[in-house]
């Protein structure tokens, strides 16, 4: 009789010791799983997403999986929805689809303001006034973003306009160690002062005869970068029969097409 209850006693303790380890390891993976409606999201909203293959939206998925898994977002005054968590991803995973073990190393939070946010942070940094912003000083590795622009840079695809894709594009630019328009941990050296030349050229003529290009990249070659990449990404046919030196060498630097 005594056996009997010992046994039991011993059955239980094993059981629940051993639910206690795998709730434990699972906590340990950290693995955050896509939405259960993603792929949906993604056809609707994300057209690089569309327009990828079937095997190369697998990698796309996995790579959005992996930046959420690594990436905190935090709300300020907004819900942080599955639908804005997505997007952020697909912003950040756009640029560097193409570029082999990329991580955002100098990026650990992504802080998703409603709409417009207040100027309590230093002035430098900011976008087209409260569209988003890299941080610098003690916001070094945070990235802000508002709703409204996020959703909006993907809703609209006939412009060429995609403020997430904008700040990215300056984090990739920033990885190198300057933002400063070229960005060199992807850009091969050897391209690097035609890169230069170009933007200086465009900027100069943007500000001569004005330009289908947003002016907002003409305010610096680092937000010529960040603009140029936006309509890279958004409106790649367009550029490519409006600019297409620009178009070329964006596609050296991205490593799209190929263009050897
Ligand atoms: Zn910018």
């Amino acid at each position: 009789m005594i056996i009997t209850i010992l046994q039991i006693l011993f059955v239980l303790a094993w059981i629940v010791l051993i639910s206690y380890l795998a709730i434990r390891m699972k906590g340990q993976k950290e693995i955050v799983p896509l939405p259960d409606n993603y792929w949906e999201w993604l056809h609707d909203y994300v057209k690089f997403y569309r327009q990828l293959d079937e095997s190369s939206q697998k990698r796309f998925e996995k790579r959005v999986e992996d930046f959420l898994s690594a990436t905190r977002i935090t709300g300020v005054n907004a819900e942080v929805e599955d639908l804005d968590r997505l997007l952020i991803a697909a912003a950040a995973i756009i640029p560097v689809f193409n570029i082999q073990d990329w991580q955002y190393i100098n990026l650990k939070e992504v802080l998703l303001y409603p709409g417009a946010f207040n100027t309590d942070f230093d002035q430098q940094g900011y976008d087209r006034p409260v569209a988003g912003m890299v941080g610098t000083g003690a916001l070094q590795f945070a990235m802000i973003l508002t709703k409204w622009q996020l959703r909006q840079g993907f809703l609209s695809e006939q412009d060429t306009r995609n403020t997430a894709i904008h700040e990215f594009v300056h984090l990739i630019d920033k990885m190198d160690g300057t933002m400063d328009g070229v960005p060199e941990i992807i850009l091969e050296r050897k391209y690097v002062n035609t890169w230069r030349n170009l933007m200086d050229t465009t900027i100069a003529r943007m500000k001569r005869e004005g330009s289908d290009i947003d002016m907002y990249g003409a305010t610096s070659p680092v937000e010529f970068f960040a603009v140029i990449s936006e309509y890279f990404f958004e409106r790649p046919d367009r550029l490519k029969a409006n600019h297409p030196d620009l178009f070329a060498i964006l596609q050296r630097i991205y490593k799209t097409g190929d263009t050897g």
